[in-house]
């Protein structure tokens, strides 16, 4: 839905970006496709279109890139800069409040400039249309005056490219969606390719990390690097404190103990969700409302921040009649008591 506000969320396993989350990434984001892990299929295409728009000395199309938070779009908006040699200004669709903040924007850039806006599925309606223009002609319509005797001027603006992140591409309104030359989906990770990341990322903070730590790591960042990165941040606080430098295998597992984060990247509210289910609802199915009330969690946060790793899990179902837990998060949770009429 345009303009609604992400879901705050402080959770050590949270994939939204956090305080203190700037600095990290600010050091660990790869600045070349080469250094960019994962995503082979998207970098193959990227690299082509860059390749062939250096060729032709032309500005790459507009992009568009989606995919959950914490999978590297702002991290690939500026890898792409930095392959094109472009320069890059940053923004987000609720920092835009006006029209009058977009057409600032746009009479700055310079030819050749990429524009990146985060969450563009949050502009305002107003600012968008501006947008569309911009987007297909290069131009910034400005009306001046109003009523009967308002007229339109209409400004040139240097070739430009925008590349905007949404997190589901179905969030964006149609005419913005078709202004994408390119569109590209980010998936979440393979664990081999978290492990990569955490080795990549301790090299650069200086850490020495044994392969079945990385690995440990790996599997508990619910496939997202951002996650993996402050995972491994936390594990490596743990070790300066009770280990003896290196990140091993018993330091991470110990650090996760503390942490209280399982296995498979689960926390502590997320075992309480799937617990009140089983406990309070044999097992389901629930309403959405109900089980808010029963675990003292808003509505809305359940739905968008833990459910769908829940469900990507395959722990949580949704029904007409509510959500339900299913035969595997009982395994998960080490519970017996099945009764199958219940399960799925
Ligand atoms: P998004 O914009 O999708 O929320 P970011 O681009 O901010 O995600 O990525 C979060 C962090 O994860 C970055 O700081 C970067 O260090 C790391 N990261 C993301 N994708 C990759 C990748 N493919 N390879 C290495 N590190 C990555």
């Amino acid at each position: 839905m345009p303009n609604q506000s992400p879901p705050t969320n402080n959770r050590l396993i949270s994939p939204i970006e956090r305080q203190g989350d700037e600095a990290l990434d600010l050091s660990l984001r790869p600045k070349t496709l080469a250094e960019y892990i994962g995503q082979e299929k998207l970098k193959e295409n990227l690299q082509i279109t860059i390749t062939a728009a250096k060729k032709r000395q032309e500005t790459i199309e507009h992009v568009l890139l989606y995919g959950a938070p914490g999978l590297g779009k702002t991290t690939l908006a500026h890898v792409i800069a930095n392959e094109i040699g472009a320069n890059i200004r940053v923004t987000s669709g609720p920092a835009i409040e006006k029209t009058g903040d977009l057409a600032a924007i746009l009479t700055n850039l310079e030819e050749g400039d990429i524009l990146f806006i985060d969450e563009i599925h949050r502009l305002h309606k107003s600012v968008e249309e501006i947008l569309y223009p911009a987007m297909e002609d290069y131009a910034l319509d400005i009306i001046m005056g109003k009523g009967p005797s308002a007229r339109t001027l209409r400004l040139d603006l240097p070739k430009f490219t925008i590349i905007g992140a949404t997190t589901l591409a179905s969030l964006l309104s149609a005419p913005l969606r078709d202004r994408f030359g390119i569109t590209h989906h980010l998936n979440f990770y393979e664990p081999q390719d978290l492990e990569k990341i955490i080795n990549r990322s301790a090299h650069i903070l200086g850490i020495k990390i044994s392969t079945e730590a990385a690995q440990e790591i790996a599997k508990r960042s619910r496939r997202t690097p951002r996650i993996a990165n402050r995972l491994l941040k936390r594990v490596r606080d743990y070790c300066e404190v009770k280990g003896d430098g290196t990140i091993s295998l018993e330091d991470a597992l110990a650090a996760f103990k503390l942490l209280e984060v399982d296995v498979l990247g689960l926390d502590l509210i997320d075992r309480r969700i799937l617990q009140t289910i089983i406990d309070k609802f044999q097992g389901g199915p629930v309403g959405l409302n109900t089980l808010a009330a029963a675990t003292g969690e808003e509505a809305d946060t359940i739905e968008n921040v833990y459910e769908p790793y829940l469900m990507q899990l395959g722990f949580l179902d949704r029904s007409a009649r509510g959500r339900l837990v299913t035969i595997r998060a009982y395994q998960h949770l080490g519970l017996k008591k099945l009764e199958t009429k219940q399960l799925i």
